[in-house]
């Protein structure tokens, strides 16, 4: 996976209240070393984010939001501005999750801006593509993919965009693709980031995302040009997604 430091992140979706915020502890606990060598990333709600972002740096991580307003701070009620987020405490800010695409209608475009807004404010976007199961049994999952990167990757992205592949598919339902179909997807996607953004994409982490569990995560991780995880159900129990960063191989150096 070339120098890029390995990078995995639990997306909390919309679970958890303040008496859950030990998790966060507790799985850095458990996950000992292996935080020196992984980057680690916990995306609670916005209602915990603060806290959140004070356990995680306590022990060494960061904390990240799950969404983003395209615009600046303004008349936009229920809104939340990317430098609020940083205010926050947040470092990475997900755009583009499938469930956000599906239940808000956001299009490329609007992801594409979401993704600039982040960078400009200092988060690092972590940008969500992946196919439907339709689409992949149809043989166009490639193709899929390579049209939502293209539209909404935004012009000079920073080198600390992660790209994390998620098949909408496997998001909680316990399926994965097979190793070569990952692995056919990340050679995918790395060439793509080479081709438009050279050196500077080389730095960029693409993560594998949908039903990472402890069981599977060691045959994930070996999986080449996957760079991490991003991981929803299994994040918010600190026993299991502690054992997932565990079975990252930079976890036992
Ligand atoms: C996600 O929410 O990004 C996700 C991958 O969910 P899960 O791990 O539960 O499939």
């Amino acid at each position: 996976m070339g120098g890029r430091k390995p990078l995995i992140a639990g997306n909390w979706k919309m679970f958890g209240r303040r008496a859950d915020l030990h998790e966060v502890s507790d799985t850095l606990k458990r996950a000992g070393a292996a935080g020196s060598a992984i980057d680690i990333v916990f995306c609670p709600p916005a209602t915990l984010l603060r806290e959140a972002a004070e356990a995680a740096r306590a022990g060494g991580a960061q904390a990240g939001a799950q969404d983003v307003s395209p615009l600046g701070d303004g008349a936009h009620t229920g809104d939340l501005s990317a430098p609020m987020l940083t205010d926050a405490g947040a470092a990475y800010c997900i755009v583009g999750h499938s469930e956000r695409r599906a239940d808000h209608g956001e299009t490329d475009a609007i992801v594409a801006a979401k993704a600039k807004a982040a960078a400009a404010a200092g988060l690092a976007p972590i940008l969500c593509v992946g196919e439907t199961l339709a689409e992949r049994e149809s043989g166009q999952a490639l193709a899929v993919v390579e049209r939502q990167l293209e539209a909404s990757i935004p012009e000079n992205a920073p080198h600390s965009l992660v790209i994390a592949y998620e098949p909408v598919w496997a998001i909680g339902t316990g399926r994965t693709p097979t190793a070569e179909d990952i692995a056919a997807m990340h050679r995918s996607i790395r060439g793509l980031l080479d081709a438009r953004f050279g050196r500077h994409g080389a730095e960029m982490r693409v993560l594998y995302g949908g039903s990472v569990k402890p069981a599977n995560a060691a045959e994930i991780f070996a999986v080449e040009h996957v760079d991490g995880a991003l991981v929803g159900g299994a994040s918010l129990k600190a026993a299991d997604f502690a054992a997932i960063i565990l079975a990252h191989p930079a976890a036992a150096r």
